[in-house]
């Protein structure tokens, strides 16, 4: 995955609001192997308003907490979209329950996860929604990513920088983009 220009054509927004997706998956899907599944996440966001204007790359990690299941790609990207926050989220669960539809098996797992990591400095507290993303801080799957395309951006509650957030996160936490651990992908 790499950046895109921001298209200054479209959109209602003034163009400086940082909105932050977390993409992951770790199992293939029906548009293949995960890299795939995230390629074809970002096209789906494209498509019901959530516009994206940059992006990670791809990078492989070891699932959280350490166990034997098969290791996440992840990636980051910025969407411009005149959407509120709950409507963000509404419409990453549509995407990820129509990826996480499986015909052959009755209780599939989700294949796909999308969470709303971040918008500008704003503070949501609901029982549905939290933003920032009450996790991203601990997390080198979102952090590593994420520095990529928004290394600017400060946690609106700690007041903590993403250096200081990267810094701060335990040495157990292996993350490496997708290319580097000798892997390829399209994009
Ligand atoms: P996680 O992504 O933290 O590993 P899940 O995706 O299983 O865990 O969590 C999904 C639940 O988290 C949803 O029911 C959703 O309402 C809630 N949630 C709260 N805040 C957020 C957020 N910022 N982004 C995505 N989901 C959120
Ligand atoms: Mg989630």
């Amino acid at each position: 995955m790499k950046a895109v220009s921001f298209d200054p054509r479209h959109g209602d927004r003034d163009g400086t609001s940082l909105i932050i997706i977390a993409l992951g998956a770790n199992l293939p899907s029906r548009f293949g192997d995960p890299a795939q599944t995230l390629l074809a996440a970002r096209a789906a966001m494209d498509e019901s308003g959530l516009r994206v204007v940059a992006e990670s790359r791809i990078w492989l990690t070891a699932p959280v907490p350490l166990s034997d299941q098969p290791w996440y790609h992840n990636a980051v990207v910025a969407v411009e979209t005149g959407l509120a926050p709950l409507a963000i989220l509404e419409r990453l669960q549509e995407i990820e329950y129509d990826f996480g539809r499986v015909r052959t098996s009755r209780n599939a797992p989700r294949l796909l996860d999308l969470d709303l990591v971040a918008y500008d400095d704003v503070i949501v507290d609901r029982p549905a929604l939290i933003v920032p993303h009450p996790r991203m801080h601990e997390r080198a799957f979102v952090l590593r990513p994420m520095a990529e395309i928004a290394p600017d951006w400060r946690h609106p509650v700690s007041g903590l920088t993403m250096d200081q957030m990267i810094a701060a996160l335990p040495d157990d936490q292996q993350a490496s983009p997708a290319g580097e651990a000798g892997e390829r992908h399209a994009g």
